[in-house]
């Protein structure tokens, strides 16, 4: 794993930093290629824009860890907003969205996660209303029990919520048992954040190995797998594992984050594969930035750059 990943990482969470970064706007260099706009109607014209490249989205309104109730509504507010425009657009059959339940207050002390619950289920009620559906991301392994407990209430009302799966971490096979059931929708993905070793893998190969033994799973069950990965290996396998099921396109899927590998998706397409790409939008992409710059610290030296030439 690259020497650079656990210290960009930790800037992730540095409030000091972001603070000092978040004025930078979205339309310069790096942060533009990873997240294209600020707007619901920045987002809702890149989803129009993929729709009409024959690929499927998902759409990320950003922010995380917040403590703040009214921040927490101010998320809601945005995703019905979001919804919405999709459906007036005549999207929604494109494009889903997904959900961080920290920008919900997941984190908040005593009642976080009562209210957390409570925000997503009015999420889901709005995409429902929509014509679509939700995804709730998956954060640290400090909120991974708390976050599938709420996964497993939204479903009993809304069956069509989709769960997402770390295969670093250690306990993820036994929760890929679990979940692939009829009907479950699991995105299946690496995982993104700074994890100590007693609850993951921290080897790139150990954690690749670890991706295949949870995708053998998921696409032998009877669940619908979302195969969250750039990694040409894993896409490679994906498909073998899912020719040898039996599963036709349209029975799983794959996903690729927005400004990653964006030929690959178009080819996926091509051959046929849903494709689902992975939009963040707002102004809030700090976070979410850092943990790209960790995959890929070559993205630094541009990133630096690109703050100095805004001011
Ligand atoms: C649709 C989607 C949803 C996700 N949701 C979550 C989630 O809910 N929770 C979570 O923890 N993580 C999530 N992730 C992130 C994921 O966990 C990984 O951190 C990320 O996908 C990189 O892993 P990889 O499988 O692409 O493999 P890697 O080995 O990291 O990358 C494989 C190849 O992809 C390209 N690539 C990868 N990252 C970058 C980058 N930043 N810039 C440029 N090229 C790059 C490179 O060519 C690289 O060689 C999601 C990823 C996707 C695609």
């Amino acid at each position: 794993m690259s020497l650079l990943r656990e210290p960009i990482l930790a800037l992730s969470r540095s409030d000091r930093v972001r603070d000092a970064l978040v004025r930078t706007p979205v339309t310069r260099g790096v942060v533009e290629r990873y997240v294209p706009g600020e707007t619901t109607a920045d987002a809702v014209r890149v989803a129009g824009e993929l729709a009409a490249d024959g690929l499927h989205v998902t759409l990320d309104h950003l922010g995380e860890d917040t403590l703040d109730v009214a921040q927490s509504w101010a998320t809601v507010d945005a995703y019905h907003e979001l919804l919405t425009a999709l459906a007036d657009e005549g999207l929604a059959h494109r494009a889903e969205v997904s959900v961080k339940l920290t920008a919900l207050g997941l984190a908040l002390p005593d009642d976080g996660p009562q209210l957390a619950l409570e925000q997503a289920q009015r999420i889901c009620r709005a995409a429902r209303r929509a014509g679509t559906t939700v995804t709730i991301d998956m954060e640290s392994h400090a909120v991974t029990d708390a976050t599938l407990m709420i996964v497993h209430e939204l479903r009993r009302d809304f069956p069509e919520t989709g769960a997402v799966l770390q295969s670093y971490l250690h306990r993820t096979v036994s929760d890929c048992r679990t979940l692939a059931h009829e009907d479950s929708r699991v995105r299946l993905c690496k995982g993104a954040y700074a994890e100590p070793d007693d609850v993951a893998h921290t080897d790139p190969e150990d954690i690749a190995r670890a991706y295949v033994r949870c995708l053998k799973i998921l696409m032998a069950g009877a669940g619908y797998p979302m195969v969250a990965t750039h990694d040409p290996r894993l896409i490679e396998i994906a498909s073998a594992l899912a020719a040898r099921h039996g599963r036709r396109p349209g029975t799983y899927e794959f996903q690729m984050l927005y400004g990653i590998r964006p030929d690959e998706q178009r080819r996926l397409a091509e051959r046929g594969e849903t494709v689902r790409v992975y939009v963040p939008y707002g102004a809030q992409w700090y976070g979410y930035l850092m943990r790209r710059l960790a995959e890929r610290p070559s993205n630094l030296t541009l990133f630096a750059r690109s703050l100095v030439s805004t001011r």
